[in-house]
């Protein structure tokens, strides 16, 4: 996909914290350069699609990329189990689901299938009128949308790093939790990661045309907590998953770590790992 001039925009300051001091971080990638915020450690990507941009990219993303693998959809739907387990403790039976960014409702199939009201929306359109089919599904901007109903659950799977101004994304959250509700973040790179810090622009997470951005816990327990929010789990995702290989991501890790060592530039992608992976909890108390 060719992205011209005009689909790039440059992000003055952190579109966390606002703060615009940053050191550059890792190599450009395709062009796109990461740089690191001084004042709340966000890693952001420096030059990104905007969103003339991003609906590019977005367009054709469901069969294109996301969808386009069948053994890469096996291992999602393993995921939807795994992280199903992670947060049903803390959920209402039949509660109200509602995911954003639900790409073609594929985990909220799940939650549907255990008893729970699912609804969402979804920016990119091929995958919100797949989704449409099966859940009540809304397609846009979830920070424009108006919606005159409350929910018990509210998840970002795989979605907060996708966003230009998560903080909107997650106002929206907090004002659609019922009293008791629980906002679930979960498949997002945690930035901690030793192969994050290890690998930089090779991690296996930094995908800068669409990640536009690595949080650290941090960033989310301070936000969720001054605003009232109870923190109910943390978890990084790895060994149970599809996609360990253990052997072999410790030996690609120690090979990484000798490039390191001798000057060298690591030539390689990292592979899952311990922390690449995270998933948190909030419940409105
Ligand atoms: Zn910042």
């Amino acid at each position: 996909m060719g992205f011209l001039s005009n689909d790039i925009e440059v992000v003055e300051s952190c579109p966390w914290c606002g703060d615009t001091n940053y050191d550059l971080w890792g190599n450009k990638v395709r062009g796109f350069q990461a740089v690191k915020c001084h004042e709340c450690g966000l890693i952001y990507i420096y030059n990104r699609l905007n969103l003339d941009g991003l609906a590019k990219y977005y367009e054709n993303y469901l069969s294109q990329i996301h969808q386009s693998d069948s053994k890469a959809n096996e291992h999602r739907e393993k995921m939807y189990e795994l992280e199903y387990v992670l947060i049903k403790p803390y959920v209402i039976k039949s509660g109200r689901v509602f995911d954003v960014g639900c790409s073609g409702g594929y985990f909220l199939d799940l939650f549907h299938k255990k008893g729970f009201s699912c609804y969402g929306v979804e920016f990119g359109k091929e995958a919100a009128a797949e989704a449409s089919k099966k859940h009540q599904v809304w397609q846009g901007d979830f920070s424009e949308i108006s919606f005159s109903e409350k929910f018990d659950l509210i998840i970002f799977r795989g979605v907060i790093e996708h966003i230009p101004n998560p903080k909107a994304y997650l106002d929206k959250a907090l004002s659609l939790l019922k009293q008791n509700g629980v906002v679930f973040i979960t498949s997002t790179p945690d930035a901690l990661a030793f192969c994050c810090q290890l690998f930089k622009e090779k991690w296996n997470q930094h995908e800068p045309e669409e990640h536009l951005m690595h949080f650290t816990p941090r960033h989310f327990d301070e936000y969720f907590i001054n605003n009232g929010l109870e923190k109910l789990l943390e978890e990084h995702l790895y060994e149970e998953t599809p996609y360990v290989d253990i052997e072999n991501d410790i030996l690609k890790v120690s090979d990484a770590i000798r490039m390191k060592r001798k000057g060298e530039k690591i030539s390689f992608r990292s592979p899952a790992f311990w922390g690449n992976m995270l998933s948190l909890a909030y419940k409105k108390a």
